[in-house]
Parts: C-alpha cells; sequence; structure tokens
C-alpha cells in the first residue's frame, strides 16, 4: 500500500490501524497478555501508535511472516499460555465477539481461524484472460485472529522453519494439527488497500467527511425606494432595503450560514461595510465567495434552509425562483434548498414593517482532518 507509513500506522478514525487491533485485544476479558512484533525500522512508529496503553515491549520480527509468528511465539513462551491468538495488525476491526468464538473453539481443537464464505465466483485468469472458472464449493476466505493451543502451534512452527507457509493454520496443518473454523466477520476486514481504510472509516461511523451545521441571521431597515433584493430576486415593491450593499438580507443570512459551518469568521469580516468597493455590491458575490471557500476545503453543500421573516413583500410568489437562484449561485441544486416565509403577527420591527430579518442553517460535509 503506498503511502510514507506502513499501513499498520495509517491513521483510522484519529487512532493508527495497528492500536485499534492492540486495543481490542488488550480491552478482552479472555486475553491476558498482548505482544506485538514490529519492524525494527517502526519502532518509533509504535511508541507513538501506543502510547498510554499499558503494553509489554514490542519484539521485533523476523526475515518472513512466518518467522515473525515463531519469534511472537518464544516471547511468550514464559508467562505458560495455554492458549495462544495470532493476529494481524492490518485488521484494525476485529471484534471481542470474533476473539471469543476463536478462544472458545480452542477448548476443544488445537487450533481455530475465522472463515467466511466465497460468495463471488472465482475465475482463473491468464494475463486477464479468463482460463476457467473454479468451482467454490468447500472454499473459504481465512481470516485472523488463527487461535491454536500454544504448545501445538510451537512445536508446529520449529517442524516448518526453513519452508515458506501462507498463514499460521498451514503452518498448524503441515503439522497434522486438526484447524476448526469459526464464522468470520465481514467487518473484520484487512486494509490492503486506500479503499479498505475509508471502508474501514465508514464501518467505525462517520467515515471520512464529517458533517457540519451553521447559522446566519441578519436584518436589513426598510428605506424609500420601489424594489427589495430578496433571495437573489429583486421584487417590486413600496420601499427598499437599505445597506451598503444591495442588502439582500437572505443571501446575507446564508452567506454568515456558510462561513459558520466552516468556522471562517462573518461577512462583515470577509466584505468590510467601510470598504468602498461593496457600495451596492450584488449579494450574490458574498454568498459565491463563501461557497468557493467551502468547496476550496474539498466541502460540498449538503442543504440550505432559509427563513425570511416579514409582513411585506409576500415571500410565497418568489419561492421558487428563490430557490432557483440561491442554488445556482451555491452550483447546488433547488431541492437542497430550502425558502421559507413568515410574519412575526404585526409584533416587532418586523412586525411594524421597519424591516426583514432573515435567518438561515445550512449542513455541509468536509473531509475530516
Ligand atoms: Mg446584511
Amino acid at each position: 500500500m503506498p503511502g510514507e507509513r506502513p499501513k499498520q500506522y495509517r491513521d483510522l478514525c484519529g487512532k493508527t490501524v495497528l492500536r485499534h487491533a492492540l486495543e481490542a485485544f488488550s480491552a478482552h476479558p479472555g486475553i491476558s497478555h498482548v505482544q506485538a512484533v514490529i519492524h525494527p525500522d517502526d519502532a518509533a512508529d509504535f511508541a507513538m501508535a501506543t502510547e498510554g496503553l499499558r503494553l509489554p515491549a514490542p519484539i521485533h520480527g523476523g526475515e518472513t511472516r512466518q518467522e515473525s509468528v515463531r519469534l511472537g511465539l518464544e516471547a511468550v513462551a514464559g508467562g505458560k499460555p495455554a492458549k495462544v491468538l495470532i493476529h494481524d495488525g492490518a485488521r484494525p476491526l476485529v471484534s471481542g465477539t470474533l476473539i471469543s468464538r476463536v478462544i472458545t473453539a480452542l477448548d476443544t481443537r488445537d487450533g481455530a481461524i475465522p472463515a467466511l464464505p466465497v460468495n463471488d465466483t472465482l475465475k482463473r485468469v491468464d494475463s486477464e484472460q479468463i482460463g476457467e472458472t473454479v468451482s467454490r464449493d468447500n472454499l473459504v476466505r481465512a481470516q485472523t485472529p488463527q487461535g491454536f493451543r500454544y504448545d501445538a502451534i510451537v512445536r508446529a512452527h520449529n517442524a516448518a522453519l526453513g519452508q515458506s507457509l501462507t498463514d499460521d493454520a498451514a503452518v498448524a496443518e503441515a503439522f497434522g494439527l486438526s484447524v476448526a473454523t469459526v464464522p468470520g466477520a465481514e467487518d473484520n476486514l484487512k486494509i490492503t488497500r486506500e479503499e479498505d481504510l475509508e471502508r474501514a472509516a465508514r464501518i467505525l461511523g462517520g467515515g471520512l467527511v464529517e458533517t457540519r451545521t451553521g447559522t446566519g441571521f441578519d436584518v436589513h431597515r426598510f428605506a424609500d425606494g420601489d424594489v427589495v433584493h430578496l433571495g437573489g430576486i429583486a421584487i417590486p415593491h413600496s420601499q427598499s432595503l437599505s445597506g451598503h450593499s444591495d442588502a439582500d438580507v437572505a443571501l446575507h443570512a446564508l452567506t454568515d450560514a456558510l462561513l459558520g459551518a466552516i468556522a471562517d469568521g462573518d461577512i462583515g469580516a470577509h466584505f468590510p461595510p467601510s470598504d468602498p468597493q461593496w457600495r451596492g455590491a450584488a449579494s450574490d458575490i458574498f454568498l459565491r465567495h463563501a461557497a468557493g471557500l467551502l468547496r476550496a476545503r474539498g466541502g460540498r453543500l449538503v442543504h440550505a434552509d432559509l427563513t425570511i421573516i416579514c409582513e411585506a413583500p409576500k415571500v410565497g410568489p418568489h419561492r421558487e425562483a428563490m430557490r432557483a437562484r440561491i442554488a445556482g449561485i451555491l452550483e447546488s441544486e433547488p431541492g437542497r434548498i430550502s425558502v421559507k416565509a413568515t410574519t412575526t403577527e404585526g409584533l416587532g420591527f418586523t412586525g411594524r414593517n421597519e424591516g426583514i430579518a432573515a435567518q438561515a442553517c445550512v449542513t455541509v460535509e468536509l473531509p475530516r482532518t
């Protein structure tokens, strides 16, 4: 797997892949001792990955996976364990239930491994050309942890010295041990490709994106005039809204909501009222800018909900035009843009027709950092 660090030390929802696995075993009531076997080059990464965990010092592995396991088995000999589980540190989502299943199977068997059925049809290919269809009868996919009676697997490993076998079950089989299968778990995936990290993150909840919400609120007062700019639409009216820009209170509330969702100040910070260049400016500039900041962070708008608070003008006849216009500015679609209107029953400044208020709530998705 490409990347500057080995996959076991890649981040998965705030912890390294390896730490997820180590914690699963450390927390299991049936496990008394957890021994990590690492590559000597990874000592610093391991120390960082396991900070705060009560674990014995890691031991260094050998030239091959098989040799690393054998060295790990040797390292725990002093504890005279009855059973040992051998796990791949690149399987971070091993569950306590699965660990228990393997441990229990060892009451009656020399070895037990989690296995899953093969659901897809298997083909043998020769440089992308299908050679033959392979029967999947009696085939399973082997996972870890692979569990064994300790003395038996040590003998099997010693007998397999110098051979190259794919997993510990193969070592056990070669030595004539009886190895059972227990039901594996699809979530107990092995991180081998970038997309596996994404899948693991999704399983852990939240995934690689996080959802954020922002709110905005704005008010502009009425002044003499004959058009109100609202939701990006020019509505003929007996008054206008006054403000430095076109005073589109609805787009201002939306702009602040978007800036809030990405925690990037407010509309006044980005477009100071003291700056003459914004005098009479069309407010879609502000909203477009905020949407651009969201996109620059790799984010996307999920939904925007706008409430316009006034006695007049009537918003209803312009609702669909506003939704389409706002969707256009945000490079979104009207189905994600809600425009609502309410009066305040004649109460307060909006009730006295002194101005218009607007509030907005937006939901965005951002890459998790
Ligand atoms: Mg404003």
